[in-house]
């Protein structure tokens, strides 16, 4: 794996893509501070992380996580001592039983990619604990971080005002749709939000970032009919007292981006969804949680 170098996004962002899961990481600079936003994935990438700040002689701050899925979470144990910032219902999600998903999931990654470790992975310690509205002090500027639930219960983005940019974490993909794998209701609102932001430069946890107005809308329009429509089949199958596999036949004819890569997911999304309202099936055994 060669780590592709950062690239400088906006004034004072830069980022690295991964080529799994076209991830991205995030280092926001303000003089010589730097703060890290999802470093990761590859051992390789965080050592190129690594080298681009000590080059620049940029000091890390801090490493906001912004949600306690696996491939968000490998960055910190790469940078000892810089202080680790999540929402305050992070450790709910990297406590038992989410831990032990979470480790199993690492230790997939590592296996198929012969990535070595000793011991087994712990998800990091939040060193501070933000709820939505709290900031992000970097030199000059202010970061504020927005709770925005739906996809994970403590994920958090973070907004420049000043700068118009929006690291939206796991959200407004152009490669993914909505994964809702923690709430609809909590989704839908979680769009209504971002769609009041001024965002002049989008970066999606997983995706291409865009500066394109057009686009922007469009992503964040398309999440939103995407949830409407999911919403309105499921509760339209509980009415007319379908079963599972019924109700993920009603939503097979939803378009959707990139069904070639999300048509598994939109699966999951139905079956989450059904098993929440009501549905006869185990929440727990169906969909994300499956
Ligand atoms: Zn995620």
């Amino acid at each position: 794996l060669i780590p592709a170098p950062p690239l400088g996004l906006a004034p004072g962002l830069w980022t690295t893509r991964s080529p799994l899961y076209a991830t991205h990481s995030g280092v926001f600079v303000s003089d010589v501070e730097a703060g890290l936003v999802d470093p990761g994935i590859f051992p390789a990438e965080l050592r190129a992380l690594r080298r681009f700040l000590d080059e620049r002689g940029l000091e890390p701050q801090w490493i906001l996580l912004t949600h306690a899925h696996w491939d968000h979470l490998l960055g910190p144990e790469r940078f000892p001592g810089v202080p680790v910032v999540a929402h305050s219902a992070y450790r709910a999600e990297t406590a038992e039983p989410l831990r032990t998903r979470i480790q199993h999931d690492v230790e997939a990654w590592e296996a198929r990619f012969r990535i070595l470790r000793e011991g087994s992975f712990e998800p990091p310690e939040p060193d501070r604990e933000v709820e939505d509205g709290d900031r992000l002090a970097l030199g000059d500027r202010t970061l504020d971080l927005i709770h925005v639930p739906g996809h994970a219960a403590d994920q958090v983005a973070v907004h420049d005002p000043a700068a118009g940019i929006l690291w939206a974490a796991d959200t407004l993909s152009d490669l993914e749709i909505p994964f809702v794998s923690h709430g609809l209701e909590a989704y839908v609102r979680t769009l209504d939000r971002l769609a009041e932001l001024d965002i002049r430069v989008l970066v999606p946890g997983h995706g291409s970032p865009t500066s394109d107005p057009g686009e922007i809308q469009r992503r964040i329009e398309e999440d939103q009919a995407y949830l409407v429509e999911l919403a309105g089949r499921v509760d339209e199958a509980l009415r007319l007292g379908l079963g599972l596999e019924e109700t993920v036949a009603l939503c097979g004819s939803m378009r959707f981006r990139r069904p070639e890569e999300n048509t598994e997911p939109h699966c999951w999304n139905v079956e989450t969804l059904y098993a929440q309202r009501g549905g006869d099936a185990d929440p727990l055994a169906v969909g994300w949680n499956r």
